[in-house]
């Protein structure tokens, strides 16, 4: 699968006129290797040449860790007294074009840029993006694991498993950590508890704030998934419950209902062919024509696979047509400042037979007795 992916790229690098691509930290790099660099100031680098043999440059202390794939990569490993700059330099030549990837230190871009004066550099996403966009068959069996895995997490705090009132966010956030390795995750990637009027702020921080009987509690969380070549596939899913083991009030109720009606219909949306914006605006025309548009502060969802977040996404703006293998979150949410707020994602696989929502759990508000 390397191999393919290589030639992937030499083929995109082509189309882009781009002579070399060097990637260091970030997904891309094992994407084409199967080596994940340490983010250290000791540089690591792939060197690919549009024509040519490609070089994992790496520090001699790292070199143990890299599983050799002599069809893919050749090694070039540097002792802690050499110059990594240079010998990027010297085994890329002086490129016209090179592409770099997006999330390189830039400390060393600085210092490319001093090595190789009349080279001039891309984002390596230009080349990279696309290809990852469109995930193979295997990629697609790692994303649906890791969501069941998030599922089962989900179905255990919607039974009322993890204890809530009267413990913090943090404290259950901790517990929802757990369970996604409880469930298949190698390590948790984030989980937000989001209690009461802190369900308005979309990307909370789970805090020393006790949860009461009476309230909205939203849980986003997701986890790394590995597969067989040790690359990392996340899980992203959002539920809301209700605590007190009583109804909500009547508002609520109906902000959750224009929510789980809106999500649904953009799930359904999210058919091969459909341009990426065109999800956000079916999703937003309900939640608007409900009134809340001004409450929906966010994109409708994010492309997501050895990261969380990538491309393709929901957004206004986003004309590219949803194709077979695009795999993203969505996940609108309405959120009324001071008071509650509520969110519903969900992983989707754009299929030719239609969306494939990866994430099963139930997406109404459970009403919880814990
Ligand atoms: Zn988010
Ligand atoms: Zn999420
Ligand atoms: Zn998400």
């Amino acid at each position: 699968v390397f191999g393919e992916r290589v030639t992937a790229a030499r083929t995109a690098m082509a189309a882009l006129d781009v002579d070399v691509l060097l990637l260091s930290v970030g997904p891309d790099l094992p994407y084409l290797s199967g080596y994940t660099a340490k983010a250290t100031e000791r540089l690591t680098m792939l060197v690919l040449p549009a024509e040519g043999d490609a070089t994992l440059v790496v520090p001699r202390l790292e070199a143990p860790r890299v599983r050799e794939r002599p069809d893919v990569f050749g090694m070039a490993v540097w002792d802690e007294t050499d110059d990594p700059i240079e010998l990027v330099g010297r085994l890329t030549g002086s490129p016209a074009t090179a592409a770099i990837g997006d999330t390189t230190w830039a400390r060393f871009l600085v210092d490319l840029l001093a090595e190789l004066p009349k080279t001039r550099f891309r984002r390596a996403s230009e080349v990279m993006a696309p290809l990852r966009a469109l995930k193979d068959p295997g990629e697609i069996t790692s994303l649906r694991s890791a969501a069941a895995g998030a599922d089962r997490v989900a179905a255990r705090l919607q039974a009322g498993e993890v204890p809530l009132v009267g413990r913090t966010e943090a404290e259950v956030a901790a517990d929802v950590e757990h369970l996604l390795v409880d469930e298949g995750h190698t390590r948790a990637e984030f989980a937000i508890v989001a209690a009461g009027e802190h369900a308005a702020s979309p990307h909370h921080e789970p805090s020393n704030r006790v949860i009461r009987a009476g309230e909205v509690v939203l849980f986003d969380f997701g986890g790394a998934w590995v597969d067989d070549d040790e690359l990392h596939y996340f899980s992203d899913t959002t539920r809301c419950v209700w605590t007190g083991g009583s109804d909500p009030p009547s508002d609520f109720r109906d902000l959750y209902a224009v929510l789980e009606h809106a999500q649904a219909e953009g799930v359904d949306a999210a058919t091969v062919g459909t341009p990426a914006e065109d999800v956000d605006g079916v999703v937003r025309r309900i939640i608007t024509e409900a009134g809340y548009g001004p409450h929906f502060v966010h994109r409708t969802g994010h492309g997501i696979g050895l990261e969380v977040h990538e491309d393709p996404y929901l957004v206004g703006g986003n004309c590219d047509a949803l194709a077979p293998g695009n795999t993203f979150s969505v996940e609108p949410g309405i959120y009324i400042e001071g008071r509650w707020g509520a969110r519903i994602e969900d992983i989707v696989a754009a299929s030719d037979a239609g969306p494939d929502p990866l994430n099963r759990s139930d997406h109404a508000l459970a009403i919880v007795d814990a």
